[in-house]
C-alpha cells in the first residue's frame, strides 16, 4: 500500500535551492515532489513553519562501539590514546557493541543524521555476533546504514601498534567479511544496508591484507574504507617500515579509485591532493576528532577545489565524546578558516562558507559512501530529511538561517525522516526510549571498564 508524507518547513534547503514556505512530498520512501505554497494532501503531515528542512545528514566516518569508552586518555595523541584503549576494547562483546550502537545511532538520529557508516574493526577472538548486532540495531532504530567489516591483523609482535590480543588471523578476516557481504549487502537503489570492506590503518594491518581486501571488495562490488594520513606518527611509521608515505602505500596496494574513501586525509602534500581528486577518491573529514587528538587540519578547501569527494564524520565517540553532525559542520567551517588564517590568507573567512559546509555534511558524505540516491532533496531521491528549529532562543531572529545553523549548531533536530518514515518528531526519538538507551550505555561503559 502506498504511503505519503508531507513535510512543510519555513525554509527548504534542497542542497542547491532555498525554498521559502517550501514542502517535500514523499511516497514509499522516495521524494515524489518538492514545491512551495499549496501542497498536495498526504497520509501524514509534518507542519514545521518554525524549521529549516535540509537533506538528512550523512556521517562518513564513525566507530560506534566507542560510545562505551568515552572520556579515556583525554589529553593523549592518537597513538597514546590507542595504546590506552586497545586493552579496554579487547573486552568488547556483542552485548556492549549493541548498547554502544543504540547510543551512537540514537544520538546521530536525534541530531539529524539519516545515513551513517560505522567502521568496526575490533573483533576479539571467540566473541560472536558483533557485526550482526550493529546491523540489527540500525534496523531497529530506522537508520540507513553502511557498516564496515573492519579488521586488524598486525599485532605488536609483528611490529604493529595494537596488542596481539585484539588482532585476527587474515584468512578468517577475509572469510567473515565475505560472509557478512553475502548476508547483509543490498546494492539496490534506496538500500537501507550496504556493507563496506575496511582494514583499519597502515599501522594495524599488513599490506597483504590491504591488497586481498581490495580484491575481495571489487569481486563483490562493495566499497573500501580505511584511515589515512591522520597523524605524523602514522607518516613516520609508513616511511620507516615501507619507505613510502601513507598515500603512496595506498597507491601501491590498489587502494585508490572511486570506490575508496579515507578517513581524515590530513597530512597530504599538493601532489597527493591532486591524485586523490583525479582518482575520484573520497575523504571523510572529522574536525572534532582531529582537534581532540591534536592530529592536524585537513586541507578541506584544497580537496574541494581539486574536485575530490569530501564528506564529514563524527569519528568514534572516544575521540569526540558526541555524535552531532551539525556540530561538525560548525567545526569544519571554523577550522577551514583558521587554517587559511594561519597560512596568512587575508580572505580566510571565505575558505569555507555555510552552504559549502552543509554540502559536505549531505551530498559530500553521500558521494563518499557511493550513494547517488541520497544527499539532496530532489525528486526520485531517498526521502531522508532533517528539520532544525529556528524559533528557539539560539536561532530566533537570525538573518541568514543556513549560516545561523552552521555558526550556532543546533543541539538536536526537531524532526527526522528516514526512508519516508518519521523517526524523530517534536525532538523525540520514536524508535527507542532515549532515557533507557542512556541507562544501558552507562551499564555497558561500567562493564567494559572493569579491570
Ligand atoms: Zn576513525
Amino acid at each position: 500500500m502506498t504511503h505519503t508524507l508531507l513535510i512543510r518547513a519555513g525554509l527548504v534547503y534542497t542542497g542547491d535551492r532555498e525554498i521559502e514556505s517550501g514542502w517535500v512530498l514523499t511516497r514509499d520512501g522516495l521524494i515524489a515532489e518538492v514545491g512551495s505554497g499549496d501542497a498536495p494532501p498526504a497520509d501524514d503531515v509534518i507542519g514545521a513553519p518554525n524549521c529549516v528542512a535540509v537533506p538528512g545528514l550523512v556521517n562518513a566516518h564513525d566507530h560506534m562501539y566507542q560510545w562505551a569508552t568515552r572520556g579515556y586518555a583525554p589529553d593523549g595523541t592518537l597513538f597514546e590514546w590507542l595504546r590506552a584503549l586497545y586493552p579496554v576494547w579487547a573486552r568488547l562483546d556483542a552485548e556492549i557493541v549493541r548498547a554502544a550502537a543504540r547510543a551512537a545511532m540514537s544520538r546521530l538520529l536525534l541530531c539529524g543524521c539519516t545515513l551513517s557508516t560505522d567502521h568496526h574493526y575490533v573483533f576479539p577472538r571467540g566473541r560472536e555476533g558483533i557485526f550482526e548486532a550493529l546491523v540489527d540495531t540500525a534496523r531497529e532504530l530506522g537508520l540507513r546504514f553502511h557498516p564496515c567489516r573492519g579488521s586488524m591483523s598486525l599485532g605488536e609482535s609483528k611490529g604493529g601498534l595494537p596488542p596481539d590480543s585484539v588482532v585476527e588471523e587474515e584468512d578468517s578476516i577475509l572469510a567473515d567479511t565475505e560472509a557478512m557481504i553475502k548476508r547483509f549487502h543490498d546494492p539496490s537503489p534506496g538500500s537501507m544496508c550496504r556493507v563496506v570492506v575496511a582494514p583499519c590503518s597502515p599501522f594495524s594491518v599488513t599490506p597483504e591484507l590491504m591488497r586481498d581486501s581490495a580484491a575481495l571488495a571489487r569481486r563483490h562490488g562493495v566499497r573500501l574504507h580505511t584511515h589515512l594520513a591522520e597523524t605524523m606518527d602514522e607518516e613516520r611509521f609508513c616511511i620507516e617500515r615501507f619507505n613510502r608515505r601513507p598515500f603512496e602505500l595506498m597507491e601501491d596496494l590498489g587502494w585508490t579509485g572511486d570506490d575508496v574513501w579515507y578517513a581524515h586525509g590530513i597530512h597530504l602534500n599538493d601532489t597527493e591532493v591532486d591524485r586523490i581528486a583525479e582518482a575520484n577518491t573520497g575523504i571523510a573529514h572529522c574536525p572534532s576528532s582531529n582537534m581532540r587528538l591534536g592530529a592536524g587540519i585537513c586541507r578541506v578547501e584544497d580537496l574541494v577545489h581539486a574536485g575530490a569527494r569530501v564528506g564529514l564524520g563524527v569519528d568514534g565517540s572516544a575521540s569526540n565524546e558526541d555524535a552531532n553532525l551539525a556540530v561538525e559542520v560548525h567545526q569544519a567551517l571554523y577550522l577551514a578558516r583558521t587554517r587559511a588564517a594561519v597560512l596568512g590568507r587575508a580572505d580566510a573567512p571565505t575558505a569555507l562558507d555555510a552552504r559549502g559546509a552543509w554540502r559536505l555534511a549531505t551530498a559530500g558524505g553521500a558521494q563518499c559512501l557511493g550513494r547517488d540516491d541520497c544527499g539532496t532533496l530532489e525528486v526520485g531521491k531517498c526521502a531522508d530529511v532533517a528539520l532544525f528549529r529556528v524559533d528557539d532562543l539560539a536561532h530566533s531572529g537570525v538573518a541568514d538561517l543556513l549560516a545561523g545553523l552552521a555558526l550556532a549548531p543546533p543541539a538536536r533536530a526537531e524532526a527526522v525522516v528516514v526512508n519516508g518514515k518519521v523517526v524523530v518528531r517534536d525532538g523525540r526519538l520514536l524508535t527507542a526510549d532515549e532515557d533507557e538507551v542512556a541507562r544501558e550505555i552507562a551499564a555497558a561503559s561500567r562493564s567494559i571498564s572493569r579491570a
